[in-house]
Formats: C-alpha cells, sequence, structure tokens
C-alpha cells in the first residue's frame, strides 16, 4: 500500500475487508449503514476471539463507565477489572488526503495477522475499531480520478467536483448538526453505543513544513471539556512521539499548527464526549505522486512554528527530499499502533479515567453557575425546536420533557418544554451547543503586531443559536415534573378533521415550506396570505391550502394542518411552483453550493445543477424563475481567477493548474450578460454573502458593501453570530422573528444603499442593532456595521436581486434563516 502513482479504490478496499474477515477469527466487519452515494459503510471489531465473542457484554460495560451514575465505587473497580479499552481509529474522512484509505488496509492486516507480543497484548486489551473510510463515496472517487490520468500531463490534478457529494471537504464540520448519513452513522457508534476511551482521525496537511503533526493541540484551548481529556491527549502524543522518533521519523511536531479550539467535527467534539479526541495529520505528496522539496522550501507554520527549525515540539527535522505516499502510510502505522498500544498497557487506568471524566462533568454541572438549559417548546418555529432535541439525543445527551408548565429564573415554560441537566457526563457537549460562546481575544489569538489570528473554523458552534431557538441558561435547580426522553420527539403533524373553509399551515415553520413544496409537486393549489385575518387566525406569511390529500404530507413534515376560521378574502395570492437552477462549478466544487443542494433536498426544493455552458447560453429567462449562486467569490465563478482543484483543503503545496479542459470552470463575461438578462427580463437571483459582489460589481446595484477591504483590526467577525432586525412584513422575511440572529463570515457583506435615485429599489429584509450586536463569536469594529442592511432585495430591470449577505443555510445547519432562503424561491404578491 502506497506505492508510487497507485491508489485502491473503494470497490477494491471493501473486497480486501470482506476476504480479510473470512479468514480470521480476529475481526468482526460491521456495516453500520450506506453512504451518501449508497456504498456500504463499514466498521471492523478487531480484539481476540474470545472477547468479540462477548462483544455487547464489553460495549454495554464501556456504556456504564461512561456515564456512573448511580454506581458504587466497588461496582466501579470491577467493571474497570473485567472491561476492555476501546479506541476508534478511523481513516479517509478527506479523500484527497489519499495516504489513509490505503494504510487502513496494512494497519488491518497486520493487526490480523502479527502475533508478536505488542499485537497479542492488544488483541487481549482492547477492542479497536477501524473505520477505514469514512467517506466511502470519496475513496471511490479519488482512486478512479487519479488512476485515469496518472501517466498523462493531468496527472494528480484535483477532482473538479467535491469528493463527498453535498459537503466536500466539510464533512468533518458535521459532527453535531449530523446532515451526513456518514455523520450519523459515525455519532451512533462513537457517541451512544461505544464510547470509546480515544478517538484518532487520521489526516494531511500542506506540504511545506512539519512532516506530521501529532497530539496535543495547540492554544487557545476551548475549556470546559474534563482537563483529564486534554492529559490523555497529550499523553497518546507523548507516545506517538517517542515511537515515530524511535524509527528514525524526524520533522513530527506536536503542540502547533492545530489549536484545542477548532471546529466541531469528529476529534474536536470527542473531548466534550470525554473521549481523548486526537487528530494526525501528515504532510501531503500530491495524492499518490511523489513530490520534492528542498530543504530552503520548508518553513514555518501557524501556532507555535515561528521558523522550521529545531525545537521542544519538533525536535528532529526533515532535511528535505523526495516525498511519498509510503512515507505517509508509514507514519500513520506508528500513529495507529500507538494509539492501541497505549490501550493496551494501560487498559485499567484508561477506564477508570473515562469512569472519574464523566463523574466530575457531572459534579461539575450540578454545582455550576448554570444548572441546566431550558427550552421552551413554545417559540417562533416549535417544530425546529423538535429537531434540536433530537439532535441532542442522537449525541446521547440526556434531555427532559415537562408534563405541565413551569418558571424558572422567574421564566414562563408551558408543557412540553425541555430541559437539559448539566448534571450529566457530556455537560460540555451541552455548554457547547446550547450556551452563548465568546471566543478568546488575548495574546494566544492575536500577532505580534496585535492582528487578530483567524479561528481554525468559526468562533461559535452553538446550535441552538444556529437553529433560532432560544435555550435560556437556568441558574436554579429546576422544580418541574419532568420525564427523561428515551425516544425521539416525534414531529408527526395532525390534519383538522373539519375545515369548510380550507386549512392554514404556520408560515413560521421551516417545515411549511417542505410541506407547501411536496403539495405543489401534487399539483395542490396553495395560497399564501399577504396579511393576517381580522380574526387572527392567519398570519401574513401563512399558506392556505383548499383541500386534498394532506394527511401522508402532514405525517412525513410534521406541520399541522388547521382550520381555517374563516375563508380569507383579501389579500392572499396563488404560490407557483418555482422553477429553480443553482449555479455548480467544478475547480474542485463550491462546499455552499453541495450544503445549499442538501438544504434543499431535506425541504422537498426541486433546483437543477445549472452549469457554465447553459448558464452562457441565451433564454435563461424561459427556462427558471430563479437562479441561486452560492457563497463564492466573482473570480472563481468567471474563471478570471482559476480554481485549480483539491476540492478544498489539504493543500499538495501548489504548482501549476493542470486540470483536464474539459473540466476548467468559469462562466466568463457571457455568463454575467446571461444572469443580468434573466434577471431584467423578470428572473430572481439570488446571491448568498460574497456571491453578492458578482450583482453589486457587474450589474452595478446601487449598494456599497461596507465591509469590503477593512484591515482585520478594523472589522473582524469569522463565523459569529450577529443579532439582526428582520422586516417581517416583506414576503421575503415573512416568517421570521422581528429580533432574530444571522450567522456572519468571512466574506459576509453588510450593505449601504448609494444612490438616492434609485434608493427606492432597495428593500431592507435585515438590519443589524445599534450595538451589542454580537450574539456569540467574535466581533471587532461593530460600529462598522451597526444600523446597516444585512440582506437586501434589489429590482432590476422587470426581476430582482436577493442579496442575503451572511450565510443563511451554512452547511445546512442554521435553521433560524433558512426561512429567507426558501422565500426568495417562491414568488411574491402579484405586483
Ligand atoms: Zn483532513
Amino acid at each position: 500500500m502506497g506505492a508510487d502513482r497507485k491508489l485502491e479504490n473503494w470497490d477494491k478496499l471493501l473486497e480486501y475487508y470482506q476476504a480479510l474477515a473470512k479468514s480470521s477469527n480476529r475481526v468482526k466487519l460491521v456495516e453500520l449503514g450506506k453512504s451518501s452515494e449508497g456504498r456500504p459503510f463499514m466498521a471492523l471489531f478487531i480484539s481476540s476471539p474470545s472477547n468479540l465473542a462477548k462483544l455487547d457484554q464489553y460495549r454495554q460495560l464501556n456504556a456504564k463507565l461512561a456515564d456512573p451514575r448511580g454506581l458504587s465505587e466497588a461496582e466501579v473497580k470491577k467493571l474497570v477489572a473485567e472491561g476492555k479499552a476501546v479506541t476508534i481509529q478511523s481513516f479517509a474522512l478527506h479523500s484527497s488526503e489519499v495516504a489513509a484509505s490505503q494504510t487502513a488496509a496494512e494497519f488491518v492486516y497486520d493487526s490480523l495477522s502479527r502475533s508478536d507480543e505488542e499485537s497479542m497484548r492488544m488483541l487481549d486489551n482492547v477492542i479497536s475499531i477501524v473505520l477505514p473510510s469514512i467517506n466511502p463515496d470519496g475513496t471511490q472517487m479519488i482512486a478512479d480520478w487519479y488512476m485515469k490520468y496518472v501517466g498523462t500531463p493531468h496527472e494528480a490534478s484535483g477532482l473538479p467536483w467535491l469528493y463527498q457529494k453535498y459537503a466536500g471537504h466539510d464533512n468533518n464540520r458535521d459532527g453535531f448538526a449530523l446532515n451526513l448519513v456518514e455523520s450519523q452513522h459515525i455519532a451512533k457508534l462513537m457517541y451512544r453505543d461505544w464510547l470509546p476511551q480515544a478517538y484518532m482521525d487520521h489526516h494531511q496537511m500542506g506540504s511545506s513544513n512539519a512532516r506530521l503533526f501529532i497530539p496535543p493541540y495547540a492554544e487557545p484551548l476551548r475549556p470546559d471539556g474534563d482537563p483529564m481529556v486534554w492529559r490523555e491527549i497529550n499523553w497518546f502524543g507523548g507516545e506517538m512521539g517517542a515511537k515515530l522518533e524511535a524509527a528514525g521519523k524526524t520533522g513530527v511536531i506536536g503542540n502547533a499548527i492545530y489549536s484545542g479550539w477548532g471546529h466541531m467535527g469528529f476529534h474536536w467534539i470527542t473531548p466534550f464526549h470525554n473521549i481523548a479526541g486526537m487528530l494526525a495529520e501528515s504532510a501531503s505528496a500530491r495524492l499518490a505522486t511523489p513530490m520534492f522539496m528542498h530543504a530552503d522550501q520548508l518553513r514555518g507554520g501557524p501556532r507555535n512554528l515561528p521558523e522550521y527549525e529545531p525545537q521542544v515540539n519538533m525536535p528532529s527535522l526533515w532535511p528535505g527530499g523526495w516525498w511519498r505516499v509510503r512515507d505517509i502510510v508509514e507514519q500513520q502505522k506508528i500513529v495507529g499502533w500507538s494509539v492501541v498500544d497505549l490501550a493496551a498497557r494501560n487498559r485499567e487506568t484508561l477506564l477508570s479515567n473515562m469512569s472519574l471524566k464523566a463523574s466530575r462533568q457531572t459534579e461539575r454541572g450540578e454545582s455550576g453557575r448554570v444548572k441546566a438549559y431550558a427550552i421552551a417548546a413554545a417559540q417562533n418555529d416549535p417544530l425546529t425546536v423538535k429537531k434540536l432535541v433530537n439532535m441532542l439525543l442522537y449525541s446521547g445527551v440526556e434531555v427532559q420533557q415537562a408534563k405541565a408548565s413551569f418558571v424558572a429564573d422567574g421564566r414562563f415554560y408551558g408543557p412540553g418544554s425541555f430541559v437539559v441537566t448539566m448534571a450529566q457526563p457530556k455537560q460540555g457537549l451541552v455548554r457547547w451547543m446550547l450556551g452563548r460562546t465568546f471566543y478568546p481575544d488575548n495574546s494566544y489569538t492575536r500577532d505580534k503586531d496585535n492582528n487578530p489570528i483567524r479561528p481554525y473554523d468559526m468562533s461559535t458552534d452553538t446550535f441552538s443559536e444556529f437553529m433560532g431557538v432560544r435555550s435560556d441558561p437556568i441558574g436554579e435547580k429546576i422544580a418541574a415534573d419532568l420525564v427523561r426522553l428515551t425516544a425521539k420527539v416525534p414531529l408527526a403533524g395532525v390534519v383538522a378533521s373539519a375545515a369548510p373553509s380550507g386549512y392554514v399551515l404556520d408560515g413560521r415553520q421551516n417545515d411549511s415550506f417542505r410541506a407547501v413544496n411536496l403539495l405543489l409537486d401534487k399539483g395542490v393549489a396553495v395560497r399564501r396570505a399577504g396579511s393576517a385575518s381580522a380574526d387572527g387566525g392567519v398570519r401574513a406569511g401563512d399558506f392556505l391550502v383548499a383541500a386534498g390529500d394532506l394527511t401522508g404530507i402532514a405525517k412525513q413534515t410534521g406541520v399541522d394542518f388547521a382550520a381555517l376560521k374563516a375563508p380569507l378574502t383579501t389579500g392572499a395570492y396563488d404560490i407557483r411552483k418555482p422553477r429553480i437552477a443553482m449555479y455548480q462549478r467544478y475547480g474542485g466544487g463550491n462546499m455552499d453550493e453541495g450544503w445549499t443542494r442538501l438544504l434543499f433536498e431535506q425541504f422537498g426544493v426541486t433546483s437543477k445543477p445549472l452549469m457554465d455552458a447553459e448558464l452562457k447560453g441565451a433564454g435563461l429567462e424561459a427556462k427558471y424563475d430563479v437562479i441561486v449562486l452560492p457563497a463564492d467569490s466573482v473570480a472563481a465563478m468567471t474563471g478570471e481567477r482559476p480554481t485549480g482543484g483539491g476540492g478544498g483543503g489539504g493543500g499538495f503545496g501548489g504548482g501549476p493548474d493542470n486540470t483536464p479542459p474539459e473540466f476548467k470552470s468559469g462562466f466568463g463575461a457571457d455568463g454575467v450578460k446571461a444572469l443580468q438578462t434573466f434577471v431584467q427580463k423578470g428572473g430572481t437571483l439570488v446571491t448568498f454573502a460574497q456571491a453578492g459582489d458578482l450583482a453589486i460589481q457587474r450589474f452595478g446595484l446601487p449598494l456599497r458593501n461596507v465591509v469590503a477591504g477593512l484591515a482585520s483590526k478594523e472589522f473582524w467577525c469569522p463565523g459569529s453570530t450577529l443579532r439582526v432586525r428582520y422586516a417581517n412584513t416583506n414576503p421575503l422575511a415573512y416568517g421570521m422573528p422581528e429580533e432574530g440572529l444571522a450567522l456572519f463570515m468571512a466574506g459576509s457583506q453588510v450593505y449601504e444603499v448609494t444612490s438616492t435615485e434609485t434608493s427606492q429599489d432597495v428593500d431592507i429584509l435585515a438590519t443589524y442593532g445599534e450595538r451589542d450586536i454580537l450574539q456569540s463569536g467574535w466581533l471587532l469594529g461593530e460600529q462598522v456595521i451597526a444600523s446597516k442592511a444585512a440582506a437586501v432585495s434589489v429590482k432590476h430591470g422587470a426581476g430582482r436581486v436577493v442579496l442575503l449577505g451572511f450565510r443563511p443555510q451554512h452547511r445546512a445547519q442554521t435553521h433560524g434563516t433558512f426561512k429567507l432562503v426558501f422565500n426568495a424561491l417562491l414568488n411574491g404578491p402579484p405586483k
């Protein structure tokens, strides 16, 4: 494995694992489900034959140690003595980081065939769970792509599209929202079924500095996990470093490059599940093509690697030379064996720590300032409240529901409201999912000139805020009649039994839009209320249906079809099924496009991919009502800046763009003209974040992006939730609360109207507040955006451009602002 210019694809690797499973009694091969494209998603359970025979017994024992509430000290001791250490290692998440899929095969083979002391100790003491590819679709795509072009001028060019059909490189930014089926398989295995003592994720990074990053992470740390987790991560890292050095591997660095405050992907979220969650990152070759690096091409890197010099966290330097996939395979094997060997040698300590971490986190939750989070059942979008609760349950968090109303911290909560106690082992996770978050602003997050250093990913991941769900920290013990939820909260809606005037769907619920899309697909007539009814039974933005077979849709979507009290005589208008296209490009694909496509599928939106050739052609207005431009730079869309490829991340050290010509991307000036004609003739163009530049700059809209070109000291807002007022009497903001949040990221835009002559053509849909704009994350230069527009609609010819300046559908996670997207896809009232 790892030979130059050779990559095995997933079909072949799967065949190999099946053959191994047949010929060895040290492994159990289990299909956890299917991948997004229907390939088998596999786990290998490796241990001694006698351990494998009692796998479920060990799983249950392990689960007790991960939540030892109610156990005596003696019982814990007994479990520790009887239990086996559990490790999970995942390979090939990022498919363009090609070595790991190949390493996994050899790592598994060695585990099953070696009979030396180290491997026998591992088999006796450890249940080693190997996920040989946690993106089998990408493992297939990249290997096939690479092998097709090897030996041609296009060898090692990047895959032109996303290597995970929805998420691409973002497939590890989904460890909490669990939008991808792959994430759901991992969550069940890791968060609920097995709760391993250690989790290791094998990756690759750029090629220009260290050869391998190993634990621990660098500063800043995301706090509020159990401190023992970070000690264990150090411990594992120390073991790896010593073994790598012994094997003569140079250029290995820890405590650098990757900060302890990262995204909520699996290796960074597991510490809050009390699991030592770790990452290794090898320097990349050019896919499977060797790469030569001269010593003077090697340099420093971010976070604790200011120079390429020997240092405490990297005592031996790699001198340069050829770098091949095989080098990476060998590193990854040593790292992989370090994990299982440390676990084998220290089985009882790790098991005892598991119980200790869980107990201490529970005690902290009990005695801490915040005792629980209360989530009112009655909110702007009650179905999304339930989705948040279900996500917590899926992650193995304990959630309770109140049978009757209660008051906590002076606030009233109606029956059916939810309570998430902090007195539970996963309180660290609860804190980050439901609690307000401030990214540190200190010397760890500023450079020597005091410029802010970009966080590794977002500066907040507070999921309740993303979802537009209020979760209140409660400082007192909640006195209420609470029942612990043991199964998902059902989302099934009901249809009113008698509705002589027809039905009404609550326009504040995201799922009402899904129901409407499904109804339109069936040809059922749907109308929308343009104003509230006199009796208050209908709000502006609610949907109206006369009749139809609605029971199935109510069940499927969770939406209630309530009886309309009286026919609505004025203000309602027909909703037509929109013809939607979304721009899709090559150059590695655009992750924001992929996530939006997933969102559309989740909510029943029919949208066609619009590629360059069709976009540049005439007559878009005859085919489509709405065209969506996902967040992307103008240069990437037009092709003025070649996008190269590589699927994002895992940089391969640059080099010329050798993409095959048929996969070059960009719609050029012809495409810009075609899009402008589409709008002028009556179409709706919807832009997310920086894609708005295309309309502002090339169509000449009377807008200015006030954050464009500002130095980071003047304005800085990396992945934060900001407070916004929504103009919810405008059909484009129907269903939104008056005050809500918007997720701002690098590249997001904030608008100011520049022309008084045409300012009547601009509708402001959302506005930042005057002060205290930051809800969670990191914001410098608040005054720059105070009272400015976050989202606008601009008339242009007979059509309009809807510019959503922030990320309304980021990673299909920001449920709180999905409605802005859905509204933009639907027709408004007749003019
Ligand atoms: Zn990676």
